[in-house]
């Protein structure tokens, strides 16, 4: 059974810019039948009233739209932050920041599990992808990212496997193109993110369209590209994926400048009033820091052995448990510190090492372990730990304490 789901209504360009107007204008709740009134008189059309809600289910896709009420498909509707900025950036034509808000969905929404607008149950984030495909393969057209989608989608076959089989069609064409559902060679978020200038046309092969990712863009954000995730529910899936990935792109130095800043912008922005919170805004939240922790950065120091690392080996790990942490704490970025994968993340979390008053590893004696561990755990103290300073000594004590009881 095929567990995903996408919006399928038009991704008409001028359509979604009415839609994110409307809600641009009024900066707060608005409800159904009022959108329904002003899109008629924008959009200048007789359609049927639902017609004109489901124009709202791209824009809510990207989190550019926000329920009052989740599970009421006939909530009050508002702009989000990011879609008020992604509107100014439509507004204003400034396509950098059209492409730097997409990414930042990208890099923090979870599309394949209930985005909002639509609902849907899979592993698979499309336009990550999507993304992902081009990064691997140079170009993509809908028909081969449509056998892809499918063939993921029924668990028929690894990404790396199909990657390889695009690859050898493109000269052998051994694959049979038919009986893909429509709504796999047809994905309406793509399209309008090629509308919107995050993809473009570089050509056609076979009569099929050759879609990229929009070349003034690619080499500034290369990195974070290459580290979106295409699964959702897989944590150690980026191993696989990212070390093909690479092999294929050197580092490189950023030109995004403004991205701390962003980010930092974004951090704060995170909803916490009614103290409730979903899954996906505790994602986002990591996801955040974890981007403001990475930055740009392929490779990185773990805060506690100190070895170089390839980024997607490491964590940003909160120093303070997170379920411990005031709001404020938790939009603190010097909340997280940078751990790897190889031991230092767990030996952390589950305390087998603490960092005292000083910045300093020790192992903690209370811990019983194996004469081969403990080797490992020696070998560790004594080093200082690179994250502590006067902004993070707090949350390192609150550890501390947890720790040593
Ligand atoms: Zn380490």
């Amino acid at each position: 059974m095929s567990l995903l789901v996408m919006p399928k209504q038009s991704a008409d360009p001028d359509e979604m810019y009415s839609v994110l107007e409307i809600y641009y204008k009024i900066n707060g709740w608005l409800s159904n039948k009022d959108l329904i009134e002003k899109l008629k008189l924008k959009l200048q059309n007789k359609l049927e009233p639902q017609a004109y809600t489901k124009k709202t289910q791209i824009p809510a896709y990207f989190g550019f739209i926000e329920w009052e009420d989740q599970k009421n498909s006939q909530s009050l509707r508002r702009i989000t932050e990011s879609g008020k900025r992604f509107f100014e950036s439509l507004k204003n034509e400034n396509k950098n920041l059209v492409f730097e808000e997409l990414l930042f969905c990208l890099e923090t929404l979870t599309f394949g599990k209930n985005a909002l607008g639509v609902s849907s149950n899979s592993r698979i984030e499309p336009p990550q992808l999507f993304v992902k495909c081009i990064l691997e393969l140079g170009f993509i057209t809908r028909k081969e990212f449509g056998y892809i989608l499918n063939k993921l989608d029924k668990d028929e076959e690894n990404f790396h496997f199909l990657l390889k089989k695009i690859y050898s069609n493109r000269k052998l064409k051994h694959i049979n193109f038919k009986n893909i559902p429509n709504k796999f060679t047809d994905v309406k978020p793509i399209t309008i993110m090629l509308k919107w200038g995050f993809f473009e046309v570089i050509g056609k092969i076979d009569n099929n369209e050759q879609i990229t990712i929009n070349k003034n863009f690619i080499d500034i954000y290369k990195t974070r590209l290459s580290a979106l995730k295409i699964f959702n529910d897989n944590n150690n899936f980026e191993n696989e994926d990212l070390s093909l990935i690479n092999t294929l792109f050197e580092n490189f130095k950023s030109l995004d400048k403004s991205f701390e800043k962003n980010y930092q912008t974004r951090l704060q922005e995170l909803q916490t009033t009614d103290g409730k919170e979903t899954k996906s805004q505790s994602r986002k939240e990591q996801s955040i820091l974890r981007a403001i922790l990475f930055k740009n950065k392929s490779e990185d120091k773990c805060a506690i052995c100190h070895i170089l690392l390839p980024t997607d080996l490491l964590v940003a790990a909160h120093i303070k448990p997170r379920h411990k942490c005031s709001l404020t704490e938790r939009k603190n970025s010097h909340i997280v510190m940078p751990t790897c994968k190889l031991g230092c993340d767990d030996f952390f979390e589950k305390g087998y090492i603490i960092v005292n008053n000083n910045g300093v590893i020790i192992k903690n004696e209370k811990m019983n372990v194996s004469k081969q561990l403990n080797l490992i755990l020696k070998n560790l103290e004594g080093k200082i730990c690179t994250h502590f300073n006067t902004k993070t000594d707090i949350f390192f004590k609150y550890r501390q304490k947890m720790t040593s009881l």
